[in-house]
């Protein structure tokens, strides 16, 4: 473990004086205290040390935020807003993002634990071109001209308009860009938002508000209320105001939210979790299918929602395969996220690194063989070794249940009957992402297109685009992100006849 005496010192002067500023709610662009006055602790989990703390808004703040979102939605001056100077706004957004690009990624970096690289690489990064993406979809959101079947002359058309007052709620793994994957579309299709980010990782949702604040967005438009997901997260699922919900995180909490928003039958949108299976035939690249079963499972820890945590290999490759993995897990350096030479940082928390340790002695009882890794490190902070464990079956819960963290089930496949390691691959109540790797075009193409899931990686596992839609099959979710399909969901269509 790589451990620079204090990783704080690399801090930058920007993120030492955005920690130091006393954080508040972003309601109505005004900074306010939460009207219950109580706060919530921030940790750094590669030390286990508090970084600051944040307000833990409640239901009544939620009151007032979405109070601010319906006027500025229902009779604010974005209401009149013509789509050009709404996506100038969110474009203006994007550029503030990049002009902060590396203070965001060090926040990031010390806020969630993720390498700093990582964090200005993909999530930053990943962010400001969503943002630019969906500013360019603002101008061009169309309906349609309908011809009837009614005997009578009419001329119809769509209108696809906002669909009003949104809650966002997002979890901790990638915290700026999954805010960002949801506020991006949301605000380019004219909607007004209320942003929860997770309790352990706020940070950069309060730095966005204050960007967003700097583009000039009319006050309103975007709110922040950082808080706990059963009280702040409850009350905006809940809320009788709010027109629609987009959570992302785990399944469990999915269904609370699906049940709170029967009140007022608010759109909900959910991207849920996921066990993705990597399929490797025996004729793939070894070397191709090495690196990207490795990453699949250990970029950003394991704790990605895509994450390709269940392994079939095809027997006559199968020593190969695993030989690379266990090389390329034992090769990983692990370390402080701030240190720029840090490939895996720490879990999200105790609590975390404790559930995922319990998987892997739960997989071990059960038979499987632990081929690196199993084990913490150090002796602060929240750390666990890249895992990779075989001799695994669809029977363990290491198998079937997320895990959430760097731990790879690897299992071997022997015939050629590509039935059956489909069917393996689908055995799951997930169906986020999945991929395979063949130099087979045909073999491809079939598998691709049996597989249960929202995103299938042919010779890649993470497919995602800010252009590509992005979602889950069966309990992995409702909905999509990203691409048109993202516009279109935080969209009504409305019919209009004209009686001619
Ligand atoms: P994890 O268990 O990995 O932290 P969660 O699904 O619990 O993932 O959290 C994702 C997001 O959902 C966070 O912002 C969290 O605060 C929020 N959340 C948790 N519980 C609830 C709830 N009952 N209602 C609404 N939001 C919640
Ligand atoms: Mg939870």
């Amino acid at each position: 473990m790589n451990a620079p005496a204090n990783p704080w010192n690399l801090l930058r002067d920007d993120v030492r004086a955005f920690v130091a500023r006393p954080k508040k709610l972003f309601i109505g662009g005004q900074w306010r205290d939460p009207v219950n006055g109580k706060t919530l602790e921030v940790f750094d989990p590669a030390l286990g040390t508090r970084i600051c703390t944040v307000p833990a808004g409640d239901a009544k703040d939620v009151d007032l935020a979405v109070a601010a979102a319906r006027e500025a939605f229902d009779n604010g001056p974005w209401s009149r807003l013509n789509p050009s100077e709404r996506g100038k706004l969110v474009w203006r957004l994007a550029d503030l993002l990049e002009a902060n690009a590396d203070e965001l990624a060090q926040l990031e970096a010390l806020d969630n634990g993720k390498p700093v690289t990582d964090a200005r690489g993909v999530d930053v990064a990943f962010s400001i071109e969503l943002l630019r993406y969906m500013a360019g979809w603002s101008n061009k959101i169309l309906g349609q001209t309908i011809p009837l079947s009614n005997p009578a002359e009419f001329h119809a058309y769509t209108l696809r308009e906002p669909v009003g007052v949104v809650g966002q709620i997002v979890p901790w793994n990638f915290p700026l860009m999954m805010a960002v994957w949801k506020v991006a579309p949301a605000l380019a299709a004219g909607c007004t938002v209320i942003l929860k980010p997770a309790e352990q990782t706020p940070l950069s949702a309060l730095r966005l508000a204050e960007l967003v604040q700097e583009a000039g967005f009319p006050p309103g438009v975007f709110n922040v209320v950082t808080g706990f997901g059963e009280t702040a997260g409850a009350a905006i699922a809940a809320h009788p105001d709010i027109d629609k919900v987009a959570f992302t995180g785990s399944t469990e909490v999915g269904r609370l939210i699906l049940k709170a928003a029967t009140g007022n039958l608010k759109k909900v949108a959910l991207e849920l979790g996921g066990k993705s299976p990597v399929i490797v035939f025996g004729d793939a690249d070894i070397e191709q299918a090495v690196a990207g079963a490795s990453s699949a499972i250990f970029y950003n820890n394991g704790q990605t929602c895509t994450a390709g945590s269940r392994l079939y290999v095809h027997r006559k490759v199968y020593d190969k395969v695993m030989e690379g993995i266990v090389r390329e897990a034992s090769a990983l350096t692990i370390g402080h996220g701030l240190d720029p030479a840090t490939r895996i940082g720490p879990l999200i928390s105790a609590e975390q690194r404790d559930r995922v340790a319990d998987y892997i002695e739960q997989g071990r009882k059960a038979g499987a063989q632990v081929l690196t890794g199993g084990g913490s490190v150090g002796s602060a902070g929240y750390f666990l070794q890249p895992t990779v464990l075989a001799n695994t079956n669809a029977g363990m819960s290491v198998v079937r249940e997320e895990i959430f963290g760097p731990v790879l089930c690897a299992m071997v496949f022997d015939d050629d009957d590509i039935d059956s390691v489909v069917r393996q691959a689908n055995d799951s109540v997930y169906g986020l992402a999945a991929s395979l790797y063949t130099r087979d075009v045909s073999v491809a193409h079939r598998v691709a297109k049996r597989l249960k899931a929202g995103t299938i990686g042919i010779n890649t596992h993470h497919v995602v685009d800010v252009a590509l839609p992005f979602g889950g099959f069966k309990q992995s979710g409702w909905g999509r992100e990203m691409g048109y399909e993202a516009i279109a969901q935080y969209t009504e269509v409305k019919s209009i006849g004209i009686a001619l």
